[in-house]
Parts: C-alpha cells; sequence; structure tokens
C-alpha cells in the first residue's frame, strides 16, 4: 500500500507557492458533453468538478479537447477562470476511440499552436486524463518544462484481467502507450490505494511517484430527500419496489447480471412481478455500442420486458431524483477504478449493492452490500433480501449518507492542489517558486 506520507515528508511546501494556471487534456471526451452515453462518463465529471473548483480558488483552467464538430468555436469559456480548447485532430465525425493514438501527433501539434501565443511559463502543470491525453502531456509538459500529473481511470491490464463476456481485450498498443506514460509523468494520481498497488505492480510505476487522491461527489446535488416526490418526479408508482441501474450500458458495467438477477428474483417470488421495478438509466458506450440493442432483448427472452424501464441518459440534477425514488441501486460492474455512481447514489440516501471490485469498496463503504462475483442467483439473494428488509436499507442508507458526505470535490481539489504545487516545487527546487505573471489570455473566445 502506498501512503501519500512518503512524499509529504520529503519535501514541505509553501502556502504563497500557488499554482496559476493547468493545462489539463482531455482528449478523446469533452467537459463540454454530458456524461451517461457514448464516451462521456465519470472522467468528464472529473474534469469539470475539479476545473470548477481549481478555478474558484484562483487556479486558471485551459482544458483541450479533440475538435467532434466543424461548428464548434476554437474556445469556450465554461466559466470564469476556465477555458475549453477544440484541438482538430483528424475528421470530426466518424472517428472513434479505438482510431484516435494515429491522431494525438496532430493534436499535440495543435495543442503546442495554440500554447504559442503565451507568454514563457504561462502553464505551471499539466494534467491529462486518460493514456490517450497522457501520450500528448509527455511532450508538451517537456516541452514547457512543467511537471506532467497523470491520471489514468481506467488501465487496459486490469481490464483485460477481468474481461466481461461479450467485452473485447484491449490493444497491446494501449498497455505500451499506458507504461510510457506513467514512465514520463512527474505524479501519478490514483484513485484509490488499490489503484496504487496496480499502478505499481501491474506498470512498474515508481512508488514515490504515486498520489491517492479520491474522486468526489457534488454534495450539492445529491442529497438526500423525500422518496415519493421523487417517484412523482420521475414518474415511478409510489407503492413499487424500485432498483436501479445508472452507467453507460456497456459489458464492463454488466447490466446484465442485474436483469438475470431480476428473472431469478420473480421466478423465486411471482407475486414480486407486479411491485418491482428496475430501472436502466443511460446510454450505450464503447463495446455495448456494437450491439446497443442486446440488453433490450436479454430483456424480452427473459420475459421482463414489463417490468424492466429503459431511461435515456438524464441531467445530473435530475438524475438526483432517479437515485432518491430508488429503493436501492446496482452496480454490478466487472471493474470500476472508483465507481462515481455508487457515491452519488449514497449521498441521495440510497443504499447500494455492488461488485467488490475496483475502487467500489471504497466508494460503497459501509453504505450497502459488496458481492464477490457476477453470479445472478447470489444477486438476486442479495437484492431480494434487501428489498424485503426496510429497516436494513434504511441502516444502510444513514450510514452512505454519513459516508459520502466526507468525499465532496472540495476535498479532491484540495489533494490535487497539493500535488501540483509538490509536482512544481520538485521540478524547480523548493525556495526557488515565484509565481507567474498573470497577464490577460490571448485567445479568441466566444460568448
Ligand atoms: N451520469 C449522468 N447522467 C446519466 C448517467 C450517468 O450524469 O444519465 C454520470 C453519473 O452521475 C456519474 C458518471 O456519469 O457521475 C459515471 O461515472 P462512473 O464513475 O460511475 O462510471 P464511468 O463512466 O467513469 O465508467
Amino acid at each position: 500500500m502506498i501512503k501519500n506520507r512518503e512524499r509529504e515528508e520529503t519535501t514541505t511546501v509553501s502556502e504563497t507557492d500557488r499554482v496559476a494556471r493547468v493545462a489539463m487534456l482531455s482528449v478523446h471526451t469533452s467537459p463540454l458533453d454530458s456524461p451517461g452515453t457514448g464516451d462521456a462518463g465519470g472522467l468528464n465529471v472529473y474534469v469539470v468538478e475539479t476545473a470548477r473548483r481549481l478555478a474558484a480558488r484562483g487556479t486558471d483552467v485551459e482544458i483541450f479537447t479533440r475538435a467532434t464538430d466543424g461548428a464548434l468555436p476554437e474556445t469556450v469559456r465554461m466559466g470564469e477562470g476556465i477555458l475549453v480548447h477544440h484541438i482538430p485532430a483528424g475528421p470530426y465525425e466518424g472517428l472513434g476511440k479505438d482510431d484516435l493514438p494515429g491522431q494525438l501527433c496532430a493534436f499535440t501539434a495543435g495543442v503546442m499552436r495554440t500554447a504559442a501565443g503565451r507568454p514563457e511559463g504561462w502553464y505551471d502543470v499539466v494534467h491529462s486524463h486518460y493514456w490517450l491525453s497522457g501520450q500528448v502531456g509527455w511532450l508538451t509538459a517537456d516541452r514547457w518544462n512543467v511537471p506532467l500529473v497523470h491520471t489514468m481511470h481506467t488501465m487496459a491490464r486490469v481490464k483485460n484481467a477481468q474481461l466481461a463476456e461479450g467485452d473485447s481485450a484491449e490493444p497491446p498498443g494501449r498497455e505500451i502507450g499506458e507504461a510510457q506514460v506513467v514512465e514520463a509523468a512527474s505524479v501519478l494520481v490514483a484513485n484509490t490505494d488499490d489503484e496504487a498497488d496496480q499502478l505499481v505492480r501491474l506498470y512498474d510505476a515508481d512508488p514515490a511517484k504515486v498520489r491517492v487522491v479520491p474522486p468526489g461527489v457534488d454534495l450539492g446535488v445529491f442529497t438526500p430527500g423525500d422518496q415519493a416526490e421523487a417517484r412523482q418526479t420521475v414518474g415511478l408508482p409510489q407503492d413499487a419496489l424500485v432498483v436501479l441501474f445508472v452507467g453507460r450500458i456497456q459489458p464492463l458495467k454488466a447490466p446484465d447480471v442485474l436483469i438475470k438477477a431480476t428473472a431469478e428474483l420473480v421466478r423465486r417470488e411471482p407475486s414480486l412481478r407486479s411491485r418491482l421495478v428496475v430501472g436502466v438509466l443511460g446510454g450505450p458506450s464503447g463495446s455495448g455500442l456494437e450491439r446497443p440493442e442486446a440488453l433490450q432483448e436479454l430483456v424480452a427472452e427473459l420475459g421482463l420486458g414489463d417490468l424492466v424501464r429503459f431511461v435515456p441518459p438524464v441531467s445530473r440534477a435530475q438524475l438526483a431524483h432517479w437515485y432518491r425514488a430508488a429503493d436501492l441501486v446496482a452496480v454490478p460492474s466487472h471493474n470500476e477504478s472508483f465507481g462515481l455512481v455508487a457515491m452519488e447514489s449514497l449521498a441521495s440516501g440510497t443504499p447500494v449493492v455492488a461488485a467488490a471490485v475496483g475502487g467500489l469498496p471504497v466508494a460503497v463503504g459501509d453504505g450497502g452490500l459488496l458481492l464477490e462475483g457476477h453470479d445472478p442467483v447470489r444477486w438476486a439473494d442479495a437484492i431480494g433480501g434487501l428489498l424485503a428488509d426496510p429497516e436494513r436499507r434504511a441502516t444502510l442508507a444513514r450510514a452512505g449518507v454519513r459516508h459520502a458526505a466526507a468525499f465532496g470535490w472540495d476535498r479532491t481539489v484540495d489533494l490535487l492542489d497539493e500535488v501540483y504545487r509538490q509536482a512544481r516545487a520538485d521540478l524547480r527546487g523548493v525556495g526557488d517558486v515565484a509565481l507567474l505573471p498573470r497577464a490577460p489570455v490571448p485567445v479568441m473566445v466566444s460568448p
């Protein structure tokens, strides 16, 4: 296990050593996209939430993402102190994530070109998200002589070790690319101790450069609330038992396990059929996109069409109503580097039944049940048991709200800010740190 203390003890960073400007790289998905389908999910939420809070503290953030539409302005102001640069690299449409490695040179050139108009020393830190961005960060951080802070979000070697049925293995090129980024980064930000261990064990990362920074939950949006009101808002019957799945529909997230467990539940107790509602909220993504209808077909095959509801992706405010409306949220994923959905559900006062994989044990804490494996019979036991026991659900819900309260995004940004300052101090030598001039940003900004 890697302790943050290992680094804290080496140097101390002074309070005045503020980071003025961060270049954030998110090549394959834009912070302006709505999460819940396609390539937009937890990474987008992470980038938006951390950028907003960094900017509120006076650190300007410039996010570079690939232009996916010719009509997009070159630069958009996402909020006070946050710019999103759309970098042309390859055709706007029809380019999948798997095609993006071939566009990294074009993307890097575009980032360099955007930054060329800036004064020397404009950025203090490059923070790249996902390995594709890490490849771009490697060169840009080197060129600008600033530290590269990298967050993996997911790792090919972890995913390939727990491959879901119907999922395809990540190619060796990604593993090699990830290993290069691990080597090149000044700091690797891991979501959990478990992820930190994986970086060291599977990618040979230097333990001294791994920092654990847990992601967060928006405690202003995801709050406990009245279930009856929430059900009215989202259009669910008041007397139903509601189990909810939230996330992008792909084999990795294993919504099929919940569907098969539902079939087992109604087989055991046919009277449940008239009371149970299973919500599947989210759009297809990744290998789920190859056959987006596969889950619907499974539901039809198992004769569950009357109790499973497919709900297209919703806004975050609307999502909070869905969590509150549910009696429990199921997270059967084969892997999750953290599992924001689990944390959001707990913060909204709804217990979780989750697979004991990746970051989920940390995200769930004592606010739910953790299950080993993906046997639908076991999942039916756990879900059925909890649905039949409102007192247990209430106890878990109370514990879950307390657990989530410790995971606000402000805490994440406190730690990230420290990581940035430490990384810069390590690069320049402590005591050699000067605040950079804050000239106006010389770019075209759309309203
Ligand atoms: N999400 C959303 N609207 C939806 C479905 C999902 O905003 O309709 C968000 C959800 O709130 C969560 C994120 O998408 O913050 C998914 O993150 P998670 O870590 O659970 O999974 P990932 O997408 O990273 O695999």
